[in-house]
């Protein structure tokens, strides 16, 4: 399942040449993608014609804000895919529920062969309307999170964004204390922190030194540390390689091109082999119905 590094890179990528694009028309071919519409031209109707002015980021969402106010919303689910087309003269891959015409030229795609995710079109507050923003993502002392939040609130449930959120290790420290489950839930948890799956949960721990069930209240302020200063480097230097694309998924940016942080990952799909660090066998156990990959002497 895309997770924050890989819609951060559609994101950035699509930020490159999006931008400044009217949709022309949009064509549904899967009512299901956008299940949270009336119907398939009640969402065309929110978007045709419109320019896309910036494209933003919260956990796993995409966020387009169009030029009449409202956002196009993207969630990948476990599968999505979004691809550009400089042509309409270029196949269709198989799978492609949703087709945008852009002018001045060009399409974008999005493939689902799952159907696990989804689009949607926000419409903005009414005037005097306050959204109610999680108590988590409200501890974030700046960034652009809260922004996202207020102008588009179904995602205003999302916990704190390890990017977008500014998050001292001091506040970090407060919703981890708040919190008797294992870590590798709490950090799974979307509305507590919004963007990581199972591959960064792993990998995130493994760089803190922690096991997936220690209880989140039970770390010393050092190791609370560690933790937040491992989600930065860990997604920031996922994000570098262009996200994770495993054997068995199929993530690729809207060129089609694949990402290569799978082929530095320390712990997540490595059951069996040698710890880089140690030489121990990786472990994998199953957390609450997700496959969780840990070395059982870094981490305590
Ligand atoms: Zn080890």
């Amino acid at each position: 399942m895309p997770e924050l590094p890989e819609v951060e890179t559609v994101r950035a990528s699509l930020a490159r040449d999006l931008i400044g694009k009217k949709i022309k028309s949009a064509t549904v071919t899967n009512g299901r993608v956008v299940r949270r519409h009336k119907s398939a031209k009640d969402f065309r109707t929110l978007i045709e014609g419109r320019t896309v002015k910036s494209a933003e980021r919260l956990g796993k969402y995409l966020v387009f804000a169009l030029d009449n106010g409202h956002h196009l919303v993207v969630h990948l689910g476990m599968s999505g895919q979004l691809l550009r087309a400089k042509s309409p003269k270029i196949p269709k891959p198989k799978h492609t529920h949703v087709d945008f015409t852009l002018t001045p030229a060009g399409e974008l795609r999005y493939v689902d062969p799952r159907t696990f995710g989804e689009l949607f079109v926000s419409v903005p507050p009414e005037e005097g309307v306050t959204v109610e923003i999680s108590k988590f993502a409200r501890l974030a002392m700046g960034g652009d999170g809260l922004g996202v939040r207020r102008r588009v609130p179904e995602l205003a449930h999302l916990g704190i964004d390890p990017l977008e959120d500014q998050i001292g290790w001091d506040r970090f420290a407060a919703i981890l204390r708040s919190r008797t489950t294992p870590l590798k839930v709490v950090l799974t948890d979307q509305d507590i922190i919004a963007g990581l799956g199972n591959i960064y949960a792993d990998e995130i721990l493994f760089a803190a030194g922690l096991r997936y069930d220690r209880p989140a209240d039970s770390l010393s302020t050092i190791e609370i540390r560690r933790l937040h200063r491992s989600m930065t480097e860990v997604l920031t230097e996922a994000i570098k390689y262009g996200g994770s694309t495993l054997a068995d998924e199929q993530f690729v940016d809207p060129d089609g091109k694949p990402g290569t942080y799978q082929n530095y990952h320390q712990v997540y799909g490595r059951e069996g082999q040698p710890c880089f660090q140690c030489r121990r066998l990786i472990e994998r156990t199953v957390v609450r119905s997700r496959a969780t990959f840990y070395c059982p002497n870094c981490q305590a």
